[in-house]
């Protein structure tokens, strides 16, 4: 047949159209076919890429998970650190020295039971990485079989590069402790202590010197002056309580007394009795005077005193120590041959000339007589102080009690500063000792490197036979098969920088709220709440630890301002805060797909055999039990669905809470 077959006078025969129809139909089906087995080859990709993205994906949430240990491990230490602080700066406040113990008990039980869940975490970590090469290849398997659809079977598995763990987390096994710290504050409380009973001596001795010099019991130096010597206003001052009056106040109030008694005092009378008297109290007031002007009162740095506050002779053997004793002011005459000392010239005995001055010391001595009249001599002098002294309406009786408490408040106030000296040292070691050991905290830090940290390499493979779907080509073309095909994919972790995991903490939080009832509270109650706060900084990139540890410090209450507790409370407070802490890496990491060659390199893997270990693991054994094993990773445990990693404590409750990843999660996780 020639042309004429396709061609006549009128166009194209039949035939020519028929064969045209033809050709053109096979191209038709050519192509649909070519798209379909097209379309198929990438679907294969496609499996191989979900395959490799679900065993990042397991990687990722191991990463996720050892971010969480990691974090609860270092806000148990900063808790228990925290706490233990609060307890040493306790110990230097008086009257908390049971709250301390309170405060370093728990905190030191907190430490504990930081580093048996740091080891603990540290065990389970290590176990669920030797198992994630299992789950890696178990997630991508299930993966890629779940992809099979149309008669189509699709079978992959990913490795994990590197295959073995590479982290290190002996970190995690040296412990912390505060030994130095709890023997520094059992000193501290010791010194507090000491200078709180030294306080409150001193406190008693003023208010007892105090209630002396202004308060009636019956009567006391202020009303006595006010009575006798007609003190009034600035010169007889009155303080309403011993926080507001020192014993300057007694001293000031003494000088004005017995100046105002010396410039009154004259003899009531002519009588020589009354004017030996008057004599007498004359000398007594300038003895007084002179002994009052040599007193003072002066309160010197770290809290000490220095005072002179003396006590005023009220005998004739305590006028023998005076220089009352040896004043030659007594006039002397001359009566029969030999001196005699009288109180005053107008002494009815002085009938001789008059023979100078003389002390009554002279008398003892046996160098002048004694007038028989006048019968002057040192026990007149003392009695002007003994009668007063020992009665409860005189000057010197209040005055005595002012210079007996000043003795004893001197001391225990000596004793005070010595005690406080003592306590701001042993702070200051407490303080040393306490930055020493939370400096451990610093280096305590796992480094995480698990299999699959540098990517994962899936390999999909479908098997050959599939026919081509032959209900539209049957007519024109032969029966075809799909022929067998693999893919291989590689995905990596990439750091994801506006994502955390952060918000795990916050949960674990949550959780621990409701399950143990955590809620506000003061020190040392507030021990919960404290760690809440502090792992959810320990996870924040804006968190800071050491405000919270200072917040917590500043709840402790009874501090007082320029002491040794609010000294060291400002100390522990600065200790935190130049922590200087690597806070846990909480950013999250999201699979993305990556260069095979990278992936394996990277891992320094040889590439070739590597592919050759996958195609025959894979394309040997039809379980995954099979193919993990070929692959050198133990598969997990048919029934274990979840694993736990640790017991968290939950810090100030007895609760706990596990830490437990779920091997069966939908959607890739762990
Ligand atoms: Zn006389």
């Amino acid at each position: 047949m020639g042309v004429e077959l396709f061609v006549d006078e009128g166009g194209y025969t039949t035939v020519a159209v028929a064969t045209a129809l033809l050709v053109s139909l096979s191209m038709v089906f050519c192509v649909a076919s070519a798209q379909w087995t097209l379309s198929r080859s990438a679907d294969l990709q496609e499996v191989a890429d979900a395959s490799s993205v679900a065993a990042s994906n397991a990687v990722s949430s191991f990463y996720a998970m050892a971010q969480v240990a990691d974090a609860c491990v270092l806000s148990l230490g900063l808790t228990g650190f925290a706490v233990m602080g609060a307890g040493l700066v306790a110990a230097a406040i008086p009257g908390k020295q049971g709250m301390s113990d309170e405060l370093l008990r728990r905190g030191s039980e907190l430490l504990d039971a930081r580093n048996r869940f740091a080891c603990n975490a540290a065990k389970g970590l290590r176990d669920l990485e030797g198992m994630l090469p299992g789950i890696v290849a178990s997630r991508s398997w299930s993966c890629s079989r779940a992809n099979s659809s149309g008669g189509l079977a699709y079978r992959g598995v990913a490795m994990p590069y590197p295959m073995a763990s590479q982290s290190d987390y002996s970190a995690l096994l040296r412990g912390v402790e505060g030994a130095d710290v709890l023997d520094a504050a059992r000193r501290l409380q010791d010194a507090t202590r000491e200078s709180e009973e030294a306080r409150r001596r001193a406190d008693e001795s003023c208010a007892r010197a105090w209630k002396a010099d202004c308060v009636d019991a019956p009567r006391c130096m202020l009303s006595r002056a006010r009575d006798l010597a007609g003190l009034v206003g600035t010169q007889n001052p009155y303080a309403a309580s011993p926080e507001t009056w020192t014993f300057g106040v007694a001293i000031r109030r003494t000088r004005a007394y017995y100046a105002a008694r010396l410039s009154r005092e004259s003899p009531s009378s002519d009588d020589i009795v009354e004017v030996t008297n008057s004599a007498c109290r004359e000398a007594f007031y300038r003895y007084a005077l002179d002994e009052a002007n040599a007193a003072w009162y002066t309160e010197g740095p770290g809290g000490t005193v220095d005072l002179h506050v003396p006590h005023l002779a009220r005998n004739p053997s305590e006028v023998r120590e005076t220089w009352l004793y040896d004043e030659a002011r007594w006039p002397c005459t001359e009566e029969s041959g030999r001196i005699v000392l009288h109180s005053a010239l107008s002494c009815p005995g002085a009938t001789g000339p008059a023979a100078g001055f003389q002390s009554v010391a002279a008398i003892d001595r046996g160098e002048v007589g004694r007038c028989d009249v006048c019968a002057m001599d040192v026990s007149d002098l003392g009695a002007v102080a003994s009668i007063s002294t020992s009665a409860s309406n005189g000057y010197e009786h209040y005055w005595q009690i002012v210079v007996e408490e000043a003795m004893s408040f001197k001391q225990a106030r000596d004793e005070l500063a010595e005690a406080e000296s003592k306590a701001r040292q042993v702070a200051d070691e407490g303080k040393r000792a306490f930055e020493r050991a939370i400096d451990r905290l610093r280096g305590s830090r796992p480094r995480v490197c698990p299999p699959g940290a540098c990517g994962c390499v899936s390999f999909a493979y479908r098997n050959g036979g599939a026919a081509v779907p032959s209900e539209l080509t049957k007519a024109f073309l032969g029966e075809a098969d799909l022929g067998a095909g693999v893919a291989v994919s590689a995905s990596a972790l990439a750091v994801d920088e506006d994502a955390s995991d952060g918000g795990v903490l916050a949960h674990i939080v949550d959780v621990a709220k409701r399950t143990e009832g955590l809620g506000a509270g003061s020190v040392p109650d507030g021990i919960a709440e404290l760690w809440g706060r502090l792992i959810v900084s320990c996870g924040s990139a804006y968190g800071d630890v050491g405000d919270v540890a200072r917040e917590y410090l500043i709840r402790l209450d009874g501090v007082s301002g320029g002491s040794v507790g609010a000294w060291l409370r400002d100390g522990v407070a600065s200790v935190f805060g130049n922590l200087r802490l690597s806070l846990p890496d909480m950013r999250m990491r999201k699979p993305v797909l990556a260069n095979t060659s990278e992936v394996m390199g990277m891992a320094g893997a040889g590439q070739l055999s590597q592919v050759r270990t996958l195609m025959e693991a894979i394309s040997s054994d039809g379980s995954i039990e099979g193919v993990a094993r070929r692959l050198g990773a133990f598969s997990i445990d048919g029934d274990a669905r979840s694993f736990t990693i640790a017991e968290l404590p939950i810090p100030g409750t007895h609760g706990s809470m596990p830490l437990t990843v779920d091997l069966v999660a939908a959607g890739g996780g762990l």
